[in-house]
């Protein structure tokens, strides 16, 4: 086994215009995105701070929490299993498929299904797994693996997924986004439907009250655990965090990090499967618990790289990447590591073997960039640099992946850079070299063969040495003028003006494309009505909320594909992100604000919170069995990074908001 295929990828994904047209499209928008969203919150650096310690004390006490959230998680009716490896997690999948009869599987994102090659399993075993998020699909559809583990179709140009679509789905080429969409949004909508198990990853998982946090913007996560009978979710054992309190602060740096959103638009906070009375839900709800080589990576002096929380920043951040794509990251085998970037080129040794993957931590600059973007606060460099030294937990030979000629250049420029008067010898020799060799240049010819001066020129090594230069600076420098380079900084303090929480819900869900409509709680009926007749609606899905205010005739308590409006109650509004935070339960089906293209959603004045934080502290949010935080339309940006409204949610959100401020 050799790096031949690994080398050449590298080579063609350089090549490659499209890709790099694709890539930096993707690293710009991502990285200005983020440095949009982390403006809203200034103290990102001690919430960073705070996420890596919380992370800390989960990996360093894992079984204790595990424990308690199994514990939790039975308790509410999930029903758990632990897989030790992907053999285990693959059997007891196809053990839920065999009773329940299963054929078709509607899936949506999941790195742990990667991880253990779940598609591809379950087609052997005769299932017909879908990927359902917009970017998965293309994928899937191409018979490849995703490249980004946000944006799994990173690498593809709109002119690629027209075509696929043509050959693949029959419709006429187009490079037209919204058409692109939509022609998936109609082929996927039959799969939620008709899908005999939903299948999901989960972002994290709480321990103090057993939910499984799920985040997706297109809705497909919500179609995948809500509308299918049975429900499985994939998760790996390190994504717990211990309380509610702690899932706020992580969804304050997850979508910010990942998409730049202050939050995704669908955040589903699951439970249980459905109980008595409730007509949506599955009537199952199973959770596999992976350890597939993170119990002995814990144990490793990579154990850090178990507080990721899969955002994908440090992907969008690094060099390496930004020229190469996912695709690029090959094991010895020419397999393809589940893991890219620079989280990747530390899990995937770590997890899967150093002996196949271990050379991909060479893949790096090593500039520090993922550690800068990470909202975590991983040190990624010292990782990489743990992994490139055999630290892994099956303890590889140091340097793995490095040409023999380089290991022995470094292992003598280690001999003479730690001993000082040797480094000054050498320098000072090197100086004289430099000078012979390239007389009248300041960059020096370095053969081609050796790879060194391909798209740089390599300096000619100074005359003088940094330390005779220094040496002359520190007699120069009186100790009172070195001790008053820093100046005094005053802080500048910025007033903080308390908004009202209706103007602030106002506008941040205005931005995100959604409306809110201001109304006396006397004229909703009529404004209802008004707004159902612009729309040609003659049926209306409502839960027992829309109930009290759309005529009789006109609504509809049982789900049905065909109806184009849902109209809601809200439990809460989250002021501070635009959001609505709904609970499922006896007369609020959740696919009423998920199927139909138009929700439309009551929420009472007196019900507006400032912050995700104050919403997750309702008693109602982790007693039922399933409920969702939406912020705006469903959306999503999987092709070109072009944003397009409408997915498989609804892609129209208008809020009508009751003025209830003087009720008692
Ligand atoms: S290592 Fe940090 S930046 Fe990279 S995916 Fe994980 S959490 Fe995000």
């Amino acid at each position: 086994m050799s790096l031949k295929a690994f080398h050449s990828r590298i080579r063609q994904s350089i090549a490659d215009e499209n890709l790099q047209a694709a890539l930096d499209n993707n690293a710009r928008r991502r990285t200005e995105g983020r440095i949009d969203a982390f403006a809203s919150i200034p103290d990102y650096q001690p919430r960073r701070a705070r996420a890596h310690d919380i992370k800390a004390d989960v990996v360093a006490n894992l079984d204790e929490y595990l424990r308690r959230f199994i514990s939790r998680a039975k308790e509410n009716g999930i029903q758990v299993h632990r897989a030790a490896d992907s053999a285990e997690a693959l059997r007891i999948f196809l053990e839920i498929a065999r009773t329940n009869n299963a054929h078709l599987v509607a899936k949506s994102k999941s790195m742990v299904s990667e991880e253990i090659n779940f598609n591809h399993e379950l087609e052997a075993a005769g299932l017909r797994p879908v990927e359902t998020d917009l970017g998965e699909y293309i994928v899937q559809l191409r018979g490849e693996r995703p490249s980004h583990i946000i944006t799994p179709a990173v690498h593809l140009r709109r002119g690629q997924v027209g075509q696929l679509f043509h050959e693949k789905l029959g419709i006429p080429y187009t490079e037209d986004i919204p058409v692109l969409t939509n022609t998936a949004r109609r082929v996927l909508r039959e799969v939620f439907l008709t899908a005999d198990i939903g299948v999901s990853g989960v972002n994290f998982g709480v321990v103090e009250t057993g939910t499984l946090c799920i985040v997706t913007n297109e809705g497909n996560g919500r179609m995948c655990t809500t509308v299918p009978p049975v429900h499985v979710a994939l998760m790996g054992i390190e994504r717990l965090v211990p309380s509610l309190d702690d899932l706020a602060l992580f969804l304050s740096l997850l979508p910010r990090s990942a998409t730049g959103q202050k939050l995704s638009v669908y955040t589903s906070l699951l439970h249980s499967p459905r109980r008595p009375g409730e007509i949506d839900g599955p009537f199952e709800r199973h959770l596999i618990l992976l350890d597939n080589g993170r119990s002995r990576l814990r144990s490793s002096p990579l154990s850090e790289s178990l507080f990721c929380i899969r955002c994908g920043a440090c992907l969008n951040a690094c060099p390496v990447f930004r020229e190469t794509s996912g695709h690029a990251y090959l094991g010895r085998d020419g397999s393809l590591a589940p893991y890219p970037g620079p989280i990747g080129s530390v899990v995937s040794p770590g997890l899967f073997g150093c002996e196949n993957f271990g050379h991909l931590a060479q893949a790096s600059s090593l500039c520090g960039a993922c550690k800068e973007a990470c909202p975590v606060d991983i040190d990624l460099p010292a990782l990489l640099l743990r992994t490139r030294a055999g630290e892994t937990p099956d303890k590889c030979r140091p340097g793995i992946g490095l040409p023999a000629a380089l290991k022995l250049g470094l292992w003598g420029f280690r001999l003479i850079a730690g001993t000082s008067s040797l480094f000054a010898a050498f320098q000072t020799l090197g100086g004289l070299f430099s000078r012979l060799y390239s007389p009248r240049r300041t960059y020096m010819r370095i053969p081609a063969w050796t790879g060194w001066g391909y798209s740089k020129d390599f300096p000619r090594l100074s005359d003088r040495p940094f330390r005779s230069k220094w040496r002359n600076i520190k007699q120069d420098v009186s100790p009172r003028e070195s001790s008053a380079v820093s100046p005094e900084i005053t802080p500048v303090v910025i007033p903080v003006v308390a908004r009202p929480l209706e103007d602030q819900f106002t506008e941040e869900l205005t931005i995100l494309g959604g409306r809110v409509v201001k109304s006396a709680e006397k004229d909703l009926p009529g404004r209802l009505a008004e707004f159902l007749a612009s729309k040609g609606a003659d049926r209306v899905f409502v839960d027992e909320v829309g109930a009290r205010f759309i005529a009789q005739g006109l609504h509809v308590l049982q789900p049905d594909p065909q109806i184009r409006v849902g109209v809601t109650g809200a439990l809460a509004g989250i002021a501070d992100t635009g959001s609505l935070v709904l609970v499922g339960g006896p007369g609020s089906p959740l696919t009423a604000s998920l199927l139909p293209e138009v929700h439309v959603a009551i929420l009472k004045s007196s019900a507006l919170v400032p912050s995700l934080s104050d919403a997750l502290q309702i008693p109602e949010v982790a007693e039922v069995a399933a409920g969702v935080i939406i912020s705006g339309p469903s959306r999503t940006a999987d092709i070109e990074m072009t944003l397009t409204i409408g997915v498989h949610g609804p892609g129209e959100l208008i809020v009508f908001l009751i003025d209830d401020s003087d009720a008692v």
